[in-house]
C-alpha cells in the first residue's frame, strides 16, 4: 500500500465533537472531468463565458421542480442539532463539512437571487453572488458529502442535506464543472452498460469461471447465466460483483440460493450494472436513461421479475424511484414486488424452509453488520417499517452462529457512512474517505476489543470496496469485510459433492 500524505485519525477513548480546524480540508479537491465526458453526457463541456447567470437559471429551474429544495433552503434555524452529525466533519474537523455549513454554500446563493431580504440586504442575510471563489467552494465540499442523509435524521425540520448536494452538483454539472469519477462512469454505463467498462464477452468468461470454481470447490453445478431469455429473474447486480473481492463471493452466493431453489435466473450484458451514479451526479435524467436499460432487457428476455443484488444506492434508486424511472413493469409477474432485492429473496426462501443451511460452517467468525446508509435512511425491504434493518440480521442470524451488533449510535437508521459514499470513490478523495470512516471504524474497533467480532458484512459494493481499503489504515485487515451473501453461500448445503 502506498505511503499516506496524511495522517489517519486516531481512535477516540471517548467520542464526542471534535475541535474544529478551519480549512482543514480547504486542499483537497475532486479531479474535474473532461469537456468529452461532459458533453457525452449533454453538459458544457467546461466553464464557459456567462456561466454565472446559467447556474442562477439552472437552480431557478431545479427550485420549480423540485419543492422540497425550496423549503430545505428556507426552512433551517441554525440550531446545531446536525453540526456533529457529519462522518466528514468528525474525521477532518473542517466547520465547513458541517452539514449546516454545507447547506449554507447554496442557501446563500439561493438568498442573493430567490429571496427579497437577499436582493435588497444582501449581507444582512447571508446572501451571495455567485461567483468562482463561491463555485470552489461548491465543489470542494459538496464532493465532501456522500448524500448519506445521517444529518437528516438529527435535523428536527427534516431537511435533506443530500438533496442539496445534489441540486448543486446538477448546477455545475450543467455549467461545465463535473466530477470526473462520477461522469466517466456514468458514460461507460451508457456505452457499454456497466460502471467498470466489462464488455459482454468478459462478462460472459467470468460468469463461466465462477461456475468451474463452485464446480471444483463444491462438486455441484451451479449455473451463472449471462443473456438467458425466458429465464424467472432478472438478476440486476452491481458489476464490482463480477470480480472485485469481496464482491465475487456474494455473486456466487446468489447463484447458490437461486440454483437451491430451483429458480432460473440471468443477469444482463446490456444491463449489466445495478449502480446508478446519476443519484450522485443528481441529474434526474440521466438517472432515467440509466432505468431504462433494466426495463429494456427484463421485457426482452421475458422474465417474470427483477431482483437487485447488494448495492446500496443502487436499492435506493430502484425501490424508491425504478417504477416511476422506467415503468409500468405490467408485464411482469404481479406475484412479486418490483423491484425485489436479494436479501427478501433469500429471506423469504429461509423462512419457508426451502434453504439447507448450515451456520456451523461459519464457526470461523464473529460477525457484525454495517447497515449501508442508502438502505437503511432511503428504502425499505420487506412489508414492515424496519425490514431494511431487521431482513439482513435473519438472513446473517440464519447462516452464522456468532453475530454482535456494533453501537446503536451507529447502526440501523442512525449508522455512519462508510466514507466512500455519493461519488466520492476515488483515489484523489482518499484522505477523505480515510477520515470519514473514522466513526464506523471506532464502533468496529470496539466490537472487536469486546466481543473478538471478525467481520463485518455488507450489502453495499460500495461499502465493501471502501472498506478493504481504508480498514488497514485503522489497524485492521482488509478482509475483515463481507458480503452477506458470502455467509450465505457459504452456509448453504448443496447436496453433497457428486
Ligand atoms: S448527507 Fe451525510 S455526508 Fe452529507 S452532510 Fe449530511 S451527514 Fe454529511
Ligand atoms: S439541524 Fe436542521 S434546522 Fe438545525 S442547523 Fe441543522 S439543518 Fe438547520
Amino acid at each position: 500500500m502506498a505511503k499516506p500524505t496524511f495522517d489517519t485519525p486516531e481512535y477516540r477513548e471517548f467520542p464526542s465533537p471534535p475541535a474544529i480546524e478551519e480549512g482543514a480540508m480547504e486542499h483537497l479537491e475532486t479531479y474535474i472531468a473532461k469537456p468529452e465526458h461532459q458533453e457525452a453526457l449533454g453538459w458544457a463541456g467546461e466553464l464557459e463565458e456567462g456561466w454565472e447567470q446559467r447556474a442562477v437559471d439552472k437552480l431557478g429551474d431545479l427550485l420549480g421542480k423540485n419543492k422540497a429544495l425550496r423549503v430545505y433552503l428556507d426552512s433551517c434555524v441554525k440550531c446545531g442539532a446536525c453540526t456533529d452529525k457529519c462522518h466528514y466533519f468528525i474525521g477532518t474537523r473542517d466547520p465547513k463539512n458541517m452539514p449546516v455549513a454545507r447547506q449554507d454554500l447554496l442557501r446563500s446563493v439561493y438568498r442573493r437571487y430567490f429571496t427579497l431580504s437577499g436582493k435588497l440586504f444582501p449581507d444582512l442575510v447571508g446572501a451571495k453572488d455567485m461567483n468562482k471563489e463561491v463555485l470552489d467552494d461548491w465543489y470542494k465540499y459538496y464532493h465532501q458529502c456522500s448524500e448519506c442523509r445521517r444529518c437528516s435524521v438529527f435535523c428536527p425540520y427534516g431537511i435533506d442535506t443530500a438533496e442539496i448536494t445534489m441540486a448543486a452538483r446538477d448546477i455545475m454539472n450543467h455549467i461545465g464543472m463535473g466530477q470526473k469519477y462520477t461522469n466517466e462512469i456514468l458514460g461507460k454505463v451508457h456505452k457499454i452498460g456497466n460502471n467498470l467498462g466489462l464488455p459482454g464477452p468478459a462478462l460472459m468468461d467470468t460468469m463461466e469461471g465462477l461456475e468451474e470454481d463452485v464446480f471444483d470447490d463444491d462438486g455441484v453445478a451451479v449455473k451463472f447465466p449471462v443473456d438467458m431469455h425466458g429465464a424467472d429473474v432478472l438478476l440486476v447486480t452491481p458489476s464490482a460483483d463480477f470480480f472485485a473481492e469481496p464482491h465475487v463471493d456474494g455473486l456466487i452466493g446468489y447463484g447458490k440460493v437461486f440454483h437451491q431453489a430451483g429458480i432460473s435466473w440471468t443477469v444482463s450484458s446490456y444491463a449489466s450494472e445495478a449502480a446508478n451514479f446519476a443519484l450522485f451526479a443528481g441529474s434526474t435524467e440521466q438517472m432515467h436513461k440509466v432505468a431504462r436499460r433494466i426495463r429494456k432487457v427484463a421485457q426482452e428476455f421475458g422474465v417474470k421479475r427483477i431482483i437487485f443484488g447488494e448495492c446500496g444506492h443502487a436499492w435506493r434508486v430502484a425501490y424508491s424511484f425504478l417504477n416511476t424511472l422506467a415503468g409500468p413493469f405490467d408485464f411482469l409477474d404481479p406475484k412479486y414486488p418490483v423491484p425485489q432485492h436479494i436479501l427478501e429473496f433469500t429471506h423469504d426462501l429461509i423462512n419457508r424452509g426451502a434453504l439447507a443451511l448450515d451456520p456451523s460452517a461459519n464457526d470461523d467468525k464473529v460477525v457484525t453488520f454495517h447497515d449501508s446508509c442508502n438502505v437503511a435512511r432511503a428504502s425499505r425491504m420487506g412489508t414492515k417499517p424496519g425490514g431494511q434493518f431487521d431482513i439482513p440480521r435473519a438472513v446473517i442470524r440464519a447462516v452464522v452462529n456468532n453475530y454482535v451488533d456494533m453501537d446503536p449510535e451507529t447502526t440501523h437508521e442512525k449508522t455512519f457512512c462508510c466514507g466512500g459514499g455519493g461519488g466520492l470513490l476515488t483515489d484523489d478523495l482518499l484522505e477523505l474517505r480515510v477520515k470519514g470512516a473514522l466513526p464506523r471504524m471506532e464502533a468496529l474497533h470496539e466490537v472487536v476489543q469486546s466481543h473478538g467480532v471478525t467481520h463485518m458484512a455488507a450489502i453495499c459494493a460500495i461499502c465493501k470496496t471502501q472498506f478493504a481499503k481504508v480498514l488497514p489504515y485503522y489497524g485492521m485487515q482488509m478482509d475483515m469485510i463481507t458480503s452477506v451473501h458470502h455467509l450465505v453461500g457459504d452456509a448453504i448445503i448443496l447436496g453433497g459433492k457428486e
